[in-house]
């Protein structure tokens, strides 16, 4: 029979992690207190600190470099993601919630890895279309660097049902439930979990369980407006601000954004903060107003980007599950949470992980039964 693995959170990353390990042949259950749903249903207060539903959410390659070791470790996990999507653009052009549009970048004060980024080097590294703009392509004059290349955009809610269904369709199992702990899981059975107990469990609760010292939220403000756009453009500014835009398709209107507020756990939009936004990016971008004055505004957006000081946490973790008189019963913990900024950009090379892990434990554990079984048969002297 199937081991059955237990994915807390149903996020990008709890749910990009369910289809990988249900691809892989295992039992999946994702517990969650929190799922998609209709954007425009999700309460901004009560479920800010779900951010999948806030994201943008687009794919920016942000080039490794050895001055910035997490850019080194997240470049393979977003190249992966980006031909996931793209397959399941290709699969399903109309309903996946997926654009692959052109991305623009322009940068007031590059860094060495932007300085660095030739054509040569932006084909080593899989970032396809790419190409440096000339000077006479850059909005003003502040820009001094600027280049565009193939990425996609998502329809954060579009895609995360589109993606829910399918797990769904091919008999996964979901549970609506808030937890203490990942491990509270391994003590759930049935009739809570139809598929029974859990023989693992992947932690993607975006934040972890407030034990993390290096978690930290960075907010983000946008502003979502009923404007289309033809390319997702960024811009970083000498004094560290942003300007961009995501166009999220599908009739989900497009995000400007966007402020990185660590820290600041201000629910609530400022209404100085959305003019500003609007002001900076019809500025670098014109184009977006079609000839009106201002951009139509739908809704403000507040996320909380789930940030970790050294990168995400994907890792394993065996923990103790209690035992009373008896032996104290181990359980396996996949964390995957921490992604920051990301979530989108790296999920299905996340995902590859938590499946690469969980299947890890499971041979371990298979290799120490047939140890302990061995032995068994040994003193019986068989
Ligand atoms: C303004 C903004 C713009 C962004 N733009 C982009 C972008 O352009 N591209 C990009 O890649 N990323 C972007 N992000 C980041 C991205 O949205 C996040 O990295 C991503 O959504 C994190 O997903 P997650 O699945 O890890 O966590 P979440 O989406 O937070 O999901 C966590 C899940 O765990 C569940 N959970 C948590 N605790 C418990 C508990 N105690 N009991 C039960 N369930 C629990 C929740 O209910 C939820 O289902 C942006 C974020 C913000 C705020």
């Amino acid at each position: 029979m199937s081991r059955h693995v237990g994915v807390l959170g149903a996020g990008v990353t709890g749910i990009s992690s369910a289809i990988l390990l249900q691809r892989a042949g295992y039992l999946v259950t994702i517990i969650a207190k929190d799922f998609p749903a209709g954007f425009e249903t999700i309460d901004p207060v009560t479920q800010i600190n779900y951010t999948s539903p806030w994201g943008g959410a687009h794919n920016r390659w942000v080039p490794p470099h050895p001055s910035n070791p997490q850019s080194v470790f997240e470049h393979p996990l977003s190249t992966t993601t980006f031909s996931h999507m793209k397959s399941l653009f290709t699969s399903h052009p109309k309903t996946a919630g997926i654009t692959f549009l052109k991305g623009i970048e322009y940068l007031e004060s590059p860094g060495p890895e932007y300085q660095s980024l030739t054509p040569a080097k932006a084909a080593e590294l899989n970032l396809p279309g790419f190409r440096l703009l000339s000077p006479d392509e850059f909005p003003d004059s502040k820009v001094t660097w600027g280049c565009e290349y193939e990425t996609y955009c998502v329809n954060p809610m579009v895609y995360l049902s589109f993606l829910l269904r399918r797990f769904v369709h091919r008999g996964g199992r979901i549970h609506k439930h808030t937890l203490r702990s990942p491990v509270e899981i391994f003590s759930l059975s049935q009739p809570v979990l139809k598929n029974g107990q859990v023989d693992a469990v992947v932690d993607a609760s975006g934040n972890g369980f407030g034990d993390d010292a290096n978690m930290f939220i960075t907010r983000g403000q946008t502003v979502l407006v009923a404007e289309e756009c033809d390319a997702t453009v960024t811009r970083q500014n000498a004094d560290g601000s942003w300007t961009f835009c995501v166009p999220r398709g599908f009739e989900g209107g497009t995000v400007i954004g966007g402020t990185k507020e660590v820290d600041d756990w201000e629910c609530s939009p400022r209404l100085e903060t959305r003019e500003r936004l609007l002001k900076m990016f019809a500025g670098t971008y014109p184009k977006i107003l079609g000839g009106k004055g201002r951009m139509t505004v739908m809704a403000d957006i507040v996320g909380r980007r789930p940030s970790r000081k050294g990168g995400p946490r994907i890792e394993g973790e065996v923990v103790g599950l209690g035992g009373g008189e008896e032996e104290e019963k181990k359980g396996f913990v996949m964390h995957a949470y921490g992604l920051g900024g990301r979530g989108y950009e790296l999920s299905w090379g996340v995902a590859e992980r938590v499946v690469e892990g969980v299947e890890g434990w499971f041979s371990c554990a298979r290799r120490d039964a047939t140890a302990t079984l061995l032995g068994t048969l040994d003193q019986e002297g068989l």
